[in-house]
């Protein structure tokens, strides 16, 4: 795990520079990203010298004599942790875009130094000793909290252990590395093929057909790549074509992944008690919103309560549909679920996912998504023109608020070869107030419109979109602070999916999608009734999708919950599917554990995703359901959640902005919403 090592700035730079912030432009020193066009060199030259500042600004605080002082010790500190977070952001944004193989090399290897040196900080105990010494009693609350974090982050990390048990933890961080990036490995390698013969694609969408051909032996082979095995559980009428697709799926670096994953297990624990706690899960948790394992075996109970009616509503129709072709069917195995979900969702939700996408051109909507949260976040955007990138369809842009910039951001939008290929937000700068504007970039996927082609998007991809711009907003609008080991998304792991899952609710009215999504031929906004039953039939199987996610939180915590001598995978794994879900798994889903891959990078914390989802949903209802852009919700939102960053803790952000904690009611409300009443059509429902 790497501790959380985030920025900060010299007060004495920070006044200095205090004339720049009020510019109307950027600060005139703080160039776009590829400003220079810098190749290998250059860059690792870049790179070195941020090394350098870290490591000089470290040497710093060693060498104060006499009294310490937030401004000689804290100072530099976050200047160490500034430098170090803009070097890795660039090598791993390098890694991700260059177009130049050899670029993303050297990048790679750089990614590497640049970790070694955030590892060395977060073990140096000279400058862990100088902060720990630090009297915060007068200090503003957002310093006093960073301290205590950053001293929290130091002990996790081990650096207040002697050197015999320093000298071991370092042994067992380093085979945790290497058996986390074996696990990886052992899943990306074992792709398993399945053969079948034509008759066994029929319900098969044809172009799906077109792009299987049979082989010289006659054989067709469909993989279990994503695109091969979705679309195949979704639609295939041969039962056994999705039984052996599942079967390979789920024993993918099965048995090989066992050993590993057990090796994991023994690490991480042995790690958990030299640190002084009772089990990885709890070790985990330490830093996080969750605080404790405890707290996670009792959310998955509460979500388990709270989501089983629902599943079982749900369940009913599902085998309905089943004993349509099986009439003494009583149980459906978790392989089959797929393709029910599917029969359901046309019988009964009278929608068709394509029928959106010509409402969806990429430049309408990414229009829409910035005209929206331009509107919701009370900013503006402007366009930086001829700025340099590493490739011609980046685009660079400001945030401005008040006429003033208050953040910068990168468009890094459509698939190229060699380039990253998921979408996701990554930090480019902190912003640091007075010192530094924060700056981020989205690093995305979607279909790039020519001459002849608009670029029509799924649905799910303008989703993502706003979820993703989500996410850069609330590192910049949250880049406001005094350090940069507080900017922007630095708070507890287990917070930061929750406003960008409240976002993608925006994408869901009517209201917000009709002043965007217009026909590329007709230029008719979408139909608001077509937006409710798109949103009727996606909602559906939600419940038991929320069970399915509350099992492999369930495996997760479990796996690390305890001493791993008492732990049987096997069963563990069969036993949270079986109890948690309302499907039968059958015996290869014993065996799912050794290519569940968030059981390295999350380990014990996958209760993340459905944690944030109950924050999201209880954030939704504080917003006019009428008029989503509307009231006084959205720039109190801004103020008491995005703003603070990483300067108090994300349960008092969740608090402060409900009056209170989360509780499950809105996400029980959101869970239903498959059971609306069908919409009238009628032709508009917004004003
Ligand atoms: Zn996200």
């Amino acid at each position: 795990m790497m501790p959380r090592i985030r920025h900060v700035a010299a007060v004495v730079a920070a006044l200095f520079l205090i004339t720049v912030a009020v510019a109307q432009e950027m600060p005139k020193d703080q160039l776009p990203l590829w400003s220079t066009k810098p190749d290998v060199a250059a860059f690792e030259k870049m790179e070195d010298a941020r090394l350098a500042a870290a490591q000089g600004a470290v040497d710093q605080i060693v060498a104060v004599k006499g009294s310490r002082t937030i401004e000689n010790t804290l100072a530099p500190f976050d200047e160490a942790v500034r430098q170090l977070n803009a070097a890795i952001n660039f090598s791993t944004l390098m890694q991700q875009v260059h177009p130049d193989a050899n670029f993303r090399d050297h990048a790679t290897t750089m990614t590497t130094k640049v970790s070694s040196a955030q590892t060395a900080l977060s073990l140096n105990q000279d400058v862990y000793h100088a902060l720990a010494s630090l009297d915060a009693s007068k200090a503003d609350p957002a310093t006093a909290y960073y301290l205590k974090r950053q001293l929290l982050e130091f002990r996790l990390a081990g650096v207040d252990k002697d050197d015999a048990t320093r000298a071991k933890l370092k042994k067992l961080q380093d085979q945790l590395t290497d058996a986390q990036s074996m696990f990886d490995r052992n899943i990306s390698d074992d792709v398993k093929t399945v053969e079948v013969t034509a008759s066994e694609l029929d319900g098969m969408p044809q172009d799906y057909i077109d792009n299987h051909k049979p082989g010289a032996d006659g054989k067709i082979r469909i993989t279990t790549n994503y695109p091969d095995l979705f679309p195949a559980l979704d639609f295939a009428k041969s039962d056994a074509l999705r039984r052996s697709l599942w079967e390979a799926w789920t024993s993918r670096a099965y048995p090989k992944s066992r050993e590993v994953v057990m090796n994991m297990m023994q690490t991480r624990y042995e790690i958990a008690r030299l640190l002084g706690y009772a089990s990885w899960a709890d070790y985990n948790a330490a830093d996080k919103m969750m605080e404790n394992g405890a707290n996670i075996a009792k959310f998955i109970n509460q979500l388990d309560a709270a989501t089983r009616p629902v599943a079982q509503r749900e369940f009913a129709m599902l085998l309905v549909e089943k004993q349509k072709t099986d009439p003494g069917a009583k149980e459906i195995k978790g392989y089959e679920s797929f393709r029910l979900n599917e029969l359901v969702r046309r019988s009964q939700y009278n929608f068709d996912s394509q029928s959106v996408r010509p409402y969806l051109p990429y430049a309408q909507v990414k229009k829409g998504i910035m005209d929206t949260a331009a509107t919701l976040f009370h900013v503006n955007f402007r366009q930086e023109t001829n700025v340099a990138a590493w490739d011609p369809t980046v685009e660079t842009w400001d945030v401005i608020e008040d006429g003033k910039a208050i953040g910068r951001f990168y468009l890094d939008m459509h698939p190229r070869p060699g380039k990253y290929s998921h979408d996701q937000m990554s930090p480019v700068l902190d912003g640091i107030r007075g010192k530094q504007l924060p700056e981020a970039i989205l690093v995305c996927n979607f279909p790039q419109p020519t001459a002849t082609d608009p670029g029509l998007m799924n649905y799910g991809d303008a989703v993502a979109f706003f979820h993703e711009f989500g996410h850069l907003m609330h590192h910049i609008l949250g880049g406001q602070q005094e350090w940069a080991g507080i900017s922007g998304i630095s708070m507890e792991a287990d917070f930061v999916e929750a406003p960008s899952q409240m976002l993608e609710e925006w994408m869901r009215s009517p209201q917000v999608l009709a002043s965007f999504a217009h026909h590329y031929k007709t230029s008719e906004p979408i139909p608001a009734d077509l937006v409710a039953r798109m949103n009727r039939a996606s909602a559906f199987g939600a419940g038991n999708s929320v069970e399915l996610q509350n099992a492999l939180s369930a495996i997760s915590y479990d796996i690390y919950k305890e001493d791993p001598k008492k732990v049987d995978l096997d069963a563990i794994t069969f036993g949270d599917l079986r109890d948690y879900t309302l499907f039968v798994p059958i015996a290869s889903d014993a065996h799912f554990y050794a290519n569940f891959n968030h059981l390295a990078g999350y380990s014990s914390a996958y209760y993340t995703y459905m944690w944030d989802k109950v924050i999201a949903e209880d954030f939704f209802q504080q917003f006019d359901q009428k008029n989503l852009l509307a009231g006084d919700a959205p720039m109190r939102y801004r103020r008491t959640v995005l703003e603070p960053g990483g300067s108090t803790s994300a349960n008092d952000l969740v608090k402060n902005f409900l009056g209170r904690p989360q509780n499950m009611t809105a996400f029980e409300h959101w869970m239903m919403r498959e059971f609306a009443p069908a919409p009238e059509a009628k032709t508009a429902t917004g004003q």
